[in-house]
């Protein structure tokens, strides 16, 4: 009977028991920061396994506008541009951070950032070879990945199985385990909703940012447009801060003006063809009509003078030719959607105007269309002088003048999160007291101050790459 007994409590001792595993390295998320991290520590020779909550991985790496910036790559040099220098990158991510960046994680993606990119390549990731051009850049440093997000996470994905890296999908990480104070695993829960505890000397949380948890918003953002994906749920932020970690710029999210408005609270971003109607002669009015701002200007400044209208959006204005050389460029008006979805959206009233009639596409989208006839008249005017007194604006392209005329709206929008956990320059978590909390690494978005306030376009996915492979190497190293 005792035997029975004891037979029957190890059974079901052993039905209960988490399911264990144990490795050097445990990386928690699957973006750009964690495959990297996971590379770079498997090229160093650890075991590493990674943890990934959705069926996929990805996170916001997967569905972003697919742009790196760096000083330095070979495809810089390559496409001719021998100008910059980590220095000159570093000077223009400090003023885009508006100088309260921390500038020791700051300049490691202005000096790593080349390497990384070259890296990558190396790696099998394809990037476009002619540089993307934005105003807060004072030299082209910016990079399309050939075949957008789900190209790269395929290369990246790829590249981590061949070094050996294990990845489990529907697999949420949900606390840190803690012995005297050193992190020593991973609890995470599988599809099957069973808890399992991952053992390891080190572990790097990648989990991304915290746009899609409205609760960990600051207050003054949660009205505006989320453009980001369901995992930014702050996980990450919230198991460091459980294990003593230091949280800093948790009040700083990246706005960006830019947003058409596809379903209630939610936008799909539309700078990647803004940007180039804007260099074909596009201009930007309010709901008076009324140009408000030099349309060329960088990001931040657009984004301002949005915040400034009573209704907090602008618009953009412009014609069948602008639409045709954006066209050519294989370039969608509203990022990720087909022609037929873009139909859709212009065949629903108010969002995207199309009409033979500027005074048509004005009313539309609630524009007064007096309003805005004077002012592409004046703006054509300008065109046509060479000199736009209004604003200054020196690259008048084209005039507004072939119809059918395009109004799309362009409301704020935001997802990229700022603020998170404060490191080590070799990504070690800090506590609130400066300490180094042991067994614990950051990498990617997760991580706090290394864009200051601001962020500058383009550089986000650069820092989850550098931050990822600096992470991978120093997790090994220790
Ligand atoms: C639409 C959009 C466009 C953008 N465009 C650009 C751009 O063109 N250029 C640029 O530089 N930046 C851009 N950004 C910002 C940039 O994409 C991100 O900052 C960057 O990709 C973050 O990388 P990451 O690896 O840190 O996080 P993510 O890529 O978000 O990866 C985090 C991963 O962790 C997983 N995860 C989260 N919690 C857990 C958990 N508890 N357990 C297990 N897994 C978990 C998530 O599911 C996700 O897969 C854009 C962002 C968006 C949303």
């Amino acid at each position: 009977m005792k035997r029975m007994l004891v037979a029957l409590m190890l059974v079901l001792s052993l039905a209960c028991s988490a399911f264990a595993a144990s490795a050097d390295v445990v990386v928690v998320g699957g973006g750009g920061a964690g495959l990297l991290a996971a590379i770079a520590a498997a090229e160093g020779g650890a075991d590493v396994i990674l943890l990934e909550k959705m069926p996929f991985l990805g996170g916001a790496t997967l569905i972003c506008g697919a742009v790196t910036t760096a000083a330095g790559p070979r495809l810089q040099l390559e496409a001719g541009i021998t100008e910059d220098s980590a220095e000159l990158f570093f000077l223009d991510l400090m003023i885009g951070g508006e100088f309260t960046n921390d500038a020791r994680l700051t300049w490691l993606m202005a000096e790593q950032g080349g390497a990384v990119m070259d890296w990558m390549e190396d790696l099998g990731v394809a990037f476009d070879s002619e540089p993307v051009n934005w105003a807060e850049h004072r030299v082209p440093r910016s990079f399309r990945w050939t075949g957008g997000g789900a190209a790269l996470i395929k290369s990246l994905h790829e590249a981590a199985l061949a070094k050996g890296v294990e990845i489990l999908l529907n697999t949420r990480a949900t606390r840190l385990v803690q012995e005297n104070g050193r992190v020593t695993g991973v609890v995470a829960v599988g599809k099957d909703g069973a808890e399992q505890v991952f053992s390891a000397d080190a572990v790097i949380l990648a989990t991304g940012g915290f746009g899609a948890d409205m609760d960990m918003r600051p207050e003054s953002l949660r009205s505006v447009l989320y453009y980001g994906p369901v995992s930014s749920t702050g996980d990450g932020h919230k198991m460091a801060a459980e294990a003593g970690a230091d949280l800093v710029f948790m009040d700083k999210m990246k706005v960006y003006p830019h947003g058409v408005e596809i379903a209630p609270g939610r936008a799909q971003l539309t700078t990647i063809s803004s940007v180039p109607l804007v260099s074909f002669g596009a201009i930007m009015v309010n709901s008076n009509g009324e140009r408000v701002i030099d349309e060329t200007l960088d990001i931040v400044s657009l984004k301002n003078k949005t915040l400034e209208q009573p209704d907090t959006q602008l618009f953009i204005v412009f014609d069948s030719a602008m639409k045709a050389k954006l066209d050519a460029m294989g370039l969608a008006m509203v990022f990720n959607y087909t022609e037929e979805q873009i139909e859709e959206l212009i065949a629903q009233p108010g969002r995207i105007a199309r009409h033979d009639d500027l005074a048509a596409a004005a009313a539309e989208l609630g524009i007064d269309p007096e309003g805005l006839a004077a002012t592409v008249k004046a703006y054509n005017e300008a065109v046509a002088a060479g000199y736009d007194s209004a604003f200054g604006r020196k690259d008048l392209a084209a005039p507004i003048s072939q119809p059918p005329y395009y109004v799309m709206e362009q409301k704020l929008r935001t997802a990229t999160s700022l603020g998170g956990v404060r490191v080590t320059t070799d990504m070690r978590v800090l506590d609130k007291e400066g300490k180094v909390i042991p067994g614990l690494w950051a990498a990617g978005e997760l991580i706090g101050a290394a864009h200051g306030n601001e962020s500058m376009p383009g550089v986000a996915t650069t820092w989850a790459f550098v931050s990822g492979r600096i992470a991978g190497l120093s997790a090994v190293s220790k």
